[in-house]
């Protein structure tokens, strides 16, 4: 057999095999077997030696000729086949453009959170810093050096859950101002988010857990006008420009004197409506000026330095900010009712 015909007989083998691949991995078996190191056209390149050499660069040139010959028969027959593998998954799978998508749900803050971030914003405006202390207390900061001895009634009034004789679940965050006072940095601008516990049944404004904003201010010459100017501040930013406040006498163990302020209902204007029940009023928070006894008991010299605190409920600034009518809503983590807000 000439070399010529050697070669066309292995580019016939090849196109037979390259036609009965079906898949790519098969034409790689075809260059493999032809092609390759021990391939037959490489057989065949061996071969030369045997050529006479007057005939050896017509050999060459038809060797080189059968070997592109092929490789551009496997590399057209794997392309064609790999868009046709393409096209064919394309069409398995098809998309509908029209389904409508699926939505992703984002989080936000629980309104309990806007509202502490609201007061927050403006006692930091006026230079407040904001303090943490523990949510387990003692018994001794939670009540005696705010003034409340064991036999006071407002201990009974707030009766809370012992951890046991000396350790309490705080009943309000006002154990802060005595932990911060007790540091003897002077003067304080403060305010003290946190959870209190008080053994209460659960009810549309009542909950054994909620949450309290403490604020006080201890420097020279500070008197019930800052006190007032304070807080007035405070509820027109919290409650719109137009809000007026009010302040009644009340009684605190460890203010003196003690007041509850509240502000001109901002639904109605003061005139009087189902919100605030008729009064025009609504009452907001407790404050007064620090009792001197509480002063030296932290150690703090009520002769040259006074100062006053207040406290706020702060789901009642939820609750009344946002218009919810029952307490538990903000505990029941029905996503329905807190992406309202
Ligand atoms: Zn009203």
């Amino acid at each position: 057999m000439s070399m010529k015909e050697k070669l066309e007989n292995i580019k016939a083998e090849v196109q037979k095999q390259v036609e009965a691949a079906d898949v790519p991995e098969m034409l790689n078996d075809v260059r493999v077997k032809f092609l390759g190191k021990k391939g037959e056209l490489t057989a065949v390149l061996k071969g030369m030696k045997d050529v006479a050499a007057e005939e050896r660069p017509l050999v060459g040139q038809l060797v080189n000729e059968t070997r592109a010959v092929i490789e551009n028969m496997l590399d057209e027959t794997k392309k064609m086949m790999e868009t046709q593998l393409r096209e064919e998954r394309l069409k398995e799978e098809v998309i509908d453009v029209t389904l409508p998508s699926k939505k992703n749900k984002v989080g936000h803050r629980h309104p309990n959170t806007i509202a502490l971030e609201e007061v927050e914003r403006i006692f930091v405006g006026m230079g407040y810093e904001v303090m943490e202390g523990p949510e387990i207390e003692y018994d001794e900061y939670n009540f005696e050096k705010l003034n409340i001895p064991a036999d006071h009634p407002a201990k009974d009034e707030q009766d809370t859950f012992y951890i046991n004789d000396e350790i309490v679940l705080r009943t309000q965050t006002s154990p802060i101002q005595a932990r911060v006072m007790e540091q003897g940095k002077l003067p304080i601008r403060m305010i003290a988010p946190g959870r209190v516990f008080r053994a209460d049944e659960v009810d549309a404004t009542h909950s054994p857990s909620f949450h309290q904003i403490e604020g006080l201010l201890i420097d020279k010459n500070v008197s019930l006008a800052d006190l007032k100017g304070t807080l007035e501040i405070f509820a027109k930013e919290l409650f719109g420009e137009d809000t007026k406040t009010k302040f009644r006498p009340h009684h605190f163990p460890f203010t003196e004197p003690s007041a509850e302020m509240d502000v001109s209902c901002f639904k109605c204007g003061g005139k009087g409506c189902r919100f605030c029940k008729g009064e025009g009023w609504i009452e907001i928070l407790g404050c007064g000026m620090v009792h001197p006894h509480v002063l030296e008991m932290c150690g703090i010299d009520p002769e040259e330095y006074t100062g006053f605190a207040f406290g706020v409920g702060l789901e009642r600034i939820a609750l009344l900010k946002y218009e919810i009518d029952d307490m538990r809503l903000l505990y029941e983590n029905d996503i329905r009712f807190l992406k309202q807000f």
